[in-house]
């Protein structure tokens, strides 16, 4: 069981997406391998916010500074129809099955 850092619910480690830094920025680890601390997210753009406004992904990767989160908002897993979050309309949400 893993603890989501946006919602703070705890939750099977496949059902969260892994995020670890790499030289100050955000990137998710698709493979789960990468070395180093990681910080486990739901896929979708709500945990994301609430992750960056509580700062908790310094905090959960034992960052000295601040993050850049710009390539989490690109990630597939958390693209939102920007501005609302809450509508989640009959966009392509299937998850990658693509194995490269
Ligand atoms: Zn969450």
């Amino acid at each position: 069981m893993r603890t989501c850092v946006g919602c703070r619910k705890r939750e099977l480690a496949g059902e969260l997406l892994r995020v670890v830094a790499v030289d100050g920025r955000l990137v998710v680890d698709e493979r789960r391998r990468l070395p180093g601390r990681g910080a486990w997210l739901h896929p979708g753009p709500d945990c994301l916010a609430k992750a960056e406004r509580k700062r908790a992904f310094p905090r959960a990767l034992r960052a000295p500074g601040a993050l850049d989160a710009a390539g989490l908002h690109e990630h597939a897993a958390f693209a939102a129809d920007n501005g609302s979050g809450m509508f989640s309309g009959p966009r392509e949400t299937r998850k990658q099955v693509d194995p490269s």
